[in-house]
C-alpha cells in the first residue's frame, strides 16, 4: 500500500503554513497520534524555513515537498535549488548557524532529528539541497 504526493510552492514565508497543513492532511491515513502530527509539522516547518532563509536568502523561488507513504512509514523530502551546503555535518550540529545576526539559533536540523526517525541531507553547493525525513 503506497501513496505519494508532491507540492511545489513559492519560497514565501506564508507558504510555511501550507506545507505544515499539507503534510498533516496527507499523514491522516496512517492514523497518527496528535503528537506524531505535531512532530511532523515542526520538522517540515524547519526544513521549509531553511529553504526560504538560507537556500534562497529571501528571493522567491520554488520549494518542492514530496510525501510518500510506504510500509506504514511516511517519507517527506523537502527540496530546493538554492545555494547548497558546503559542510553538511557541521550544518547539522546543534547551535551551528551561518546567520547568527538574523537571530537564528542553529537548532533547525537538531529539531528535525529529534522529531523524526531519520533525517538525511544531500546537498551540492550552487545546486541545492534535499532533506529526506522518515517518520
Ligand atoms: P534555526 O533553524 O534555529 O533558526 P538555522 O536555520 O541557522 O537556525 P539549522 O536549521 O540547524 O539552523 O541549519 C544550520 C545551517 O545549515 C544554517 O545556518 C545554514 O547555513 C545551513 N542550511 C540549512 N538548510 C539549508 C538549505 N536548505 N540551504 C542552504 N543552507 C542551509
Ligand atoms: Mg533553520
Amino acid at each position: 500500500n503506497t501513496n505519494e504526493m508532491e507540492l511545489i510552492f513559492d519560497s514565501s514565508p506564508v507558504n510555511e503554513g501550507l506545507a505544515r497543513v499539507t503534510v498533516a492532511a496527507f499523514c491522516t491515513q496512517l492514523n497518527p497520534t496528535l503528537e506524531e502530527v505535531a512532530d511532523l509539522k515542526t520538522a517540515v516547518s524547519e526544513a521549509v524555513t531553511n529553504c526560504i532563509i538560507h537556500a534562497y536568502e529571501g528571493k522567491i523561488c520554488k520549494i518542492r515537498m514530496t510525501c510518500r507513504l510506504a510500509e506504514k512509514a511516511l517519507w517527506v523530502d523537502v527540496e530546493d535549488q538554492g545555494v547548497g551546503i558546503s559542510d553538511i555535518r557541521q550544518a547539522m550540529e546543534p547551535l551551528f548557524t551561518t546567520k547568527p545576526e538574523k537571530d537564528r539559533s542553529g537548532m533547525g536540523f537538531t529539531f528535525m532529528e529529534a522529531f523524526m526517525d531519520e533525517v538525511k541531507v544531500e546537498s551540492q553547493v550552487g545546486k541545492g539541497t534535499i532533506v529526506h525525513m522518515k517518520k
